[in-house]
Formats: structure tokens, sequence, C-alpha cells
């Protein structure tokens, strides 16, 4: 039987959208401000860098990945990419890396017209953990060249099955080894106090994520992960802020209405699939539009579940923090990230996986070893692979992805 063309997706945008763009408009004027200014310091850092003991000590924090997702969503990644291929970065690496050099040299990013910056806000000091990919490391090194300013960073073991007490041991000793450098940056004498406040917020919070995630495993889902990727944004650059708290208070609610009245994100659903790997950021509505045009809801993502951090509830702030970057999906084994996906296609009931083999970022692409076919046998879960990149759409074929779909929804619709 051929899928019904799929209808003009209906799309329910959520309500918290608003409170959304208020509160990130209020983070961006922060750091514009300061950055004009000078009155707080600056911290850039990377995803799961150390945020929490930056925020402790009194830094605004800054998260280029954040702007790199910008740059794709805005679209403007495509025409800066060249400017940093040009000076050396191949069009191979981290295409975040290249557009957020690309734009830095073009004098151009998306926070001007969003939210009247002239440009990003210059750092302090830069800050990174390569717990996901050593780009993040050469991305910051050419800031570092750039502002003259001190770069300090995390190295994390990569591959890990079990977490030790070794592993452990080994990144708290290098978070503290930090403070003296953020003393000297910030002028403010560090208070573990202070950071176990930090902590403990930025705990509340990722819980109040968690939630606002599982929602989704109710039929039909209150929220896709097209959704999941926009109201991301305070969990991303906000943790341990307790206005990032109180947002997810309004959205969760929203979805708890939702659940109540069985509204869902997608009209129709009659299919729930899994997202693996990045986003295609200039590609977002498309892709909502085309999953919902099939009664296709997209309910869950490794994507968006890697900002759940359960280890920050402990005594030992620096403990948790060390657990969070080191129990992070992308940091682990490929046995336990077969694991995690068997168990996320159980718990939210998905009919079928879609792997995004993103070019430039290998680290987030879980298609290259031989997983889904193990899944797929081991589970039954069909899956497809779609080719693409998180910025550069020079990789991606929508033509490709659109037939790609269908033939999935095909398949699905053949079953008895
Ligand atoms: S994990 Fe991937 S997308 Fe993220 S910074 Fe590294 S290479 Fe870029």
């Amino acid at each position: 039987m051929t899928p019904e063309p799929g209808p003009r997706a209906a799309i329910k945008k959520l309500h918290s959208a608003g409170p959304l763009k208020d509160l990130m408009a209020e983070y961006f004027h922060e750091l514009g401000e300061a950055s004009r200014n000078g009155g707080r310091k600056i911290a850039w850092c990377t995803s799961v860098g150390p945020a929490e003991l930056l925020r402790a000590m009194g830094f605004l924090v800054y998260f280029p990945e954040n702007h790199g997702a910008l740059l794709g969503t805005s679209r403007v990644a495509a025409n800066v990419i060249p400017a940093a291929n040009a000076i050396g970065y191949a069009p191979s690496i981290c295409s975040y890396l290249t557009s957020d050099v690309g734009a830095y040299l073009r004098k151009t990013t998306p926070l001007a017209r969003a939210f009247g910056l002239e440009s990003v806000p210059r750092p302090d000091v830069l800050v990174y953990n390569t717990n996901q990919c050593r780009d993040v490391q050469d991305w910051f090194a050419f800031y570092q060249r750039e502002f003259g300013v001190p770069m300090i960073g995390i190295d994390t073991p990569r591959g890990v099955g079990e977490l030790t007490a070794g592993h452990v041991h080994g990144v708290v000793e290098q978070h503290k080894a930090l403070v003296p450098v953020l003393e000297r940056v910030s002028g403010t004498r560090f208070d573990i106090d202070r950071l176990r406040e930090v902590v403990a917020c930025s705990y509340r919070l990722t819980r109040l994520w968690k939630d606002v995630l599982r929602a989704a495993a109710h039929r039909p889902a209150p929220i896709s992960f097209f959704d999941g990727t926009i109201h991301m944004g305070p969990a991303v650059v906000l943790r341990g802020d307790p206005r990032a708290e109180a947002y997810y208070d309004i959205l969760l609610g929203e979805l708890r209405e939702r659940i109540q009245n069985n509204i869902g994100a997608v009209d129709h659903e009659r299919l729930r699939f899994y997202w693996d790997g990045m986003p295609v950021w200039g590609k977002l509505r498309e892709h909502a539009e085309l999953f919902a045009g099939h009664g296709a809801a997209v309910v869950a993502s490794t994507y968006c579940n890697s900002w759940i951090f359960e280890a920050l509830d402990g005594a030992d702030p620096f403990e948790g923090m060390s657990r969070a970057c080191m129990e992070l999906f992308i940091v682990r084994s490929e046995s336990y990230k077969e694991r995690y996906l068997e168990g996320m296609a159980r718990d939210y009931a998905v009919d079928a996986f879609v792997y995004h083999d993103a070019q430039t970022c290998p680290n987030n692409s879980n298609n290259r070893y031989g997983m889904p076919a193990r899944l797929a046998s081991r589970t039954g879960v069909p899956y497809i692979v779609m080719n693409g990149d998180l910025n550069d759409l020079r990789m991606y074929s929508e033509e490709q992805a659109r037939t790609q779909i269908e033939a999935l929804v095909e398949q699905l619709s053949e079953r008895p």
C-alpha cells in the first residue's frame, strides 16, 4: 500500500514559545551589555563544560555551540563556512566550528538581528571540555589567538563503559585545577557554598527538562523532537540560573494540559519515531512538517536527552559535575549506547529510528559502526540513515531525505 500523500502538516506551536523568547532575549542582552561596558566577566564554555563552576564564580556564560546552532537555523552558515575553509579549517571538520569562525571572520552574527548585539560577546576566558570531541579545543584555540585571553579546559576520557572511581577522581582534580585561573580572571574568591547552590539549581533544572522530554512518552506526544531543539535553549545556556527553572515550570504546565486534553504536537499521530544524531538546523521546520505530514511524531532523541544530568544530585558539587560530564551519552562506549537506544525505543514505543549521519560530526553520528543493523535485528524496529549535516547544507539532499522518509512510512504502513 502506498502511504497517503502527506496532508498539509498541522504542527501546534507551544504557547510557552513567548516566555522562551523573552528569557533568551534577557540572556543575550545581559551578555551584550557586559561585553559593551565590561561590567561582568564573560566566560565562553563548551556545551557540557563546567558552566556551574563559571556561574558560581560570577561569570556570565556564553556558548559558541549555541551560536553555531543559530548560524544553522538562520541559514547564515552556508555563506560564512567558506571563510573558515579559506584560512585552513577543512570542510570535513565540525561545521559549528567552521560556521562560527567564518561568521567571526565575516563580522556577522544572527545575534544582531535577533537581539540587537553588535557582535558575539567578547570573552575574558575560554573554558572547554573535550568530552564531546577535540574540535571544541581547536575552536577555542582560534579565539585564544584572536583575543589573547586564557584558555583552560578538561580532558575527559571517552568511550567510557562502567564509570570508575578512577575516572571520577581524575576529572574532579581537573575541575579543581581550573579554580585559581578563574579566581584571577574574575577577581572573585571561590566559594564552595555558592557552587553547591548553583549545582543544586542546575539539578532541579535538569529534572524539569527530563520531565518535559518524558511527557512525549504519552500518546499522542504533546511535544516533538523539533519543539525540543528550540525549547532546550535555557537548559543549555542557563544551567544553574533560577530563571531557567521558572521557564520549565511554565512549559511543563502547558504539556500537562495538552496530555489532559489529549492534544498531540502532531495532528492525528499514527507513527512514533526516534531521532538519533544532530538536528539539521537549517531544515528544522521542513523536517517537522515532513514528518507531521505523515502523522509521524518524532517523540524522542539522543540530542535533547543529552542535557539531562542526573549526577548533579550529590553532596559534592565537584563530583557531581565530573560525573555529569562523563555519564553523557556521547562519552560512552558503543555497547552502552546500544543499550540506551534500546531502552528509549521501548520507553517511547518507537516505530522506527531515524539516524542522522552528520558528515562533519562523527561524534554524534551513531550509524557508522553497525549499530542500526544490530539494534534492528534485536528489537525488530526498522531504521533509515539520513545523510546530512548539522550546518553545512551542501552535504544534505532534501530529495533524498524525503524519499527515504516516505519509503519508511510505506514500510510501516504495510505492517500487519
Ligand atoms: S560534538 Fe560534533 S557538533 Fe559538537 S562541537 Fe564536536 S564535532 Fe561539533
